[in-house]
C-alpha cells in the first residue's frame, strides 16, 4: 500500500477499564517531520505511543505507520519503527555490544558487525561499549537505548520521553543525535520540556485527558509562548 503519511492516527480511543486514557484521537505524521508530544502526567501519550508500536491494542479506532496496519500488519509496523520506550527497558547483565548485536538480530540487520559499529559510533558510545549495560550511568544507557531504537535503520521513531533526568550534556548530546537522524526520519517523541520542542522539533501536539487540544507548527512559536498555551490548555 503506498501513502504520503508515515503516522496515520484515525479516531483512537483506548480504555482501561472504565480509564479513558485517550479519547477519539486522530493525528497524521507526515515524512520529515519532527513531532512533539505535550501533556500533563496522565494525558495518554505513552499509551498513543505503545499503541502505534503494537505494544497494545486500542479499544476503538485505527491507525497505520509507513502504510502498515496496526492490526493487520504488525510485524511491518515494528520493522519501520524504531522505538525507545519511556524506563528504557535494557538487559543489564548484557554488554554493550553484546546487546546491540542482540537487537540486530532482531530487526533483521544483514551486516550486523559494521552496524553495531557504526550506531556504537554514532551514539558517542565508544569509550563504556565494552562495559556490561548494568555499569554505565544513566545518560550511557539513553544512548544505548537510542542505539537500540536505530539499529534496523527504521523510517520512523518514536521516543518517549528521551532525555527525562539527564544531564546537560548528555541531554545536549541525545538531542544533536536526534535532531540528526531526524534529517531524514519522521519522529514523534514525548516530552515535558518545552525548549526540548523548541530546539528539535517542527511542530507540537498537546495531548490533555486523551484528547489533542493543540496542534502547531513550532514556526514563530518559541518555548515561553509553547508553555502559556500549554497552561491555559491544561489546566482545569
Ligand atoms: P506521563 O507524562 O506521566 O508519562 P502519559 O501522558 O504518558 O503520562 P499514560 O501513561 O498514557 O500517560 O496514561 C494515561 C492514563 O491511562 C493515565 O490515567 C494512566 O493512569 C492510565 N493507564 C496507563 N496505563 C495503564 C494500565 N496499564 N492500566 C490502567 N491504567 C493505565
Amino acid at each position: 500500500m503506498v501513502t504520503e503519511e508515515m503516522i496515520e492516527v484515525k479516531d483512537i480511543s483506548k480504555l482501561y477499564g472504565e480509564q479513558r486514557a485517550l479519547d477519539h484521537v486522530s493525528l497524521t505524521v507526515q515524512p520529515g517531520e519532527i513531532v512533539g508530544l505535550l501533556g500533563p502526567n496522565g494525558a495518554g501519550k505513552s499509551t498513543l505511543m505503545k499503541i502505534l508500536t503494537c505494544f497494545i491494542p486500542p479499544t476503538e479506532g485505527e491507525a497505520t505507520v509507513c502504510g502498515h496496519s496496526i492490526f493487520d500488519d504488525t510485524l511491518a509496523v515494528r520493522r519501520c519503527i524504531g522505538y525507545l520506550p519511556e524506563h528504557n527497558p535494557l538487559y543489564l547483565d548484557m554488554y554493550v555490544r553484546e546487546y546491540l548485536r542482540f537487537a540486530a538480530g532482531l530487526g533483521g540487520v544483514k551486516e550486523v558487525k559494521r552496524r553495531v559499529d557504526e550506531m556504537v559510533e554514532l551514539t558517542g558510545l565508544t569509550p563504556e561499549a565494552d562495559k556490561r549495560i548494568g555499569q554505565l550511568s544513566k545518560g550511557y544507557r539513553q544512548r544505548v537505548g537510542l542505539a537500540q531504537a536505530l539499529i534496523h535503520d527504521p523510517q520512523v521513531l518514536i521516543l518517549d520521553e528521551p532525555t527525562t533526568g539527564l544531564d546537560p550534556n548528555q541531554l545536549e548530546f541525545i538531542r544533536s543525535v536526534i535532531r540528526n537522524v531526524g534529517k531524514d526520519k519522521t519522529v514523534l517523541l514525548s516530552t515535558h520540556i518545552m525548549q526540548e520542542v523548541e530546539a528539535m522539533c517542527s511542530r507540537a501536539v498537546i495531548i490533555n485527558e486523551g484528547r489533542i487540544v493543540a496542534d502547531e507548527s513550532m514556526t514563530g512559536l518559541n518555548a515561553k509562548k509553547l508553555t502559556e498555551q500549554f497552561h491555559k490548555l491544561t489546566l482545569s
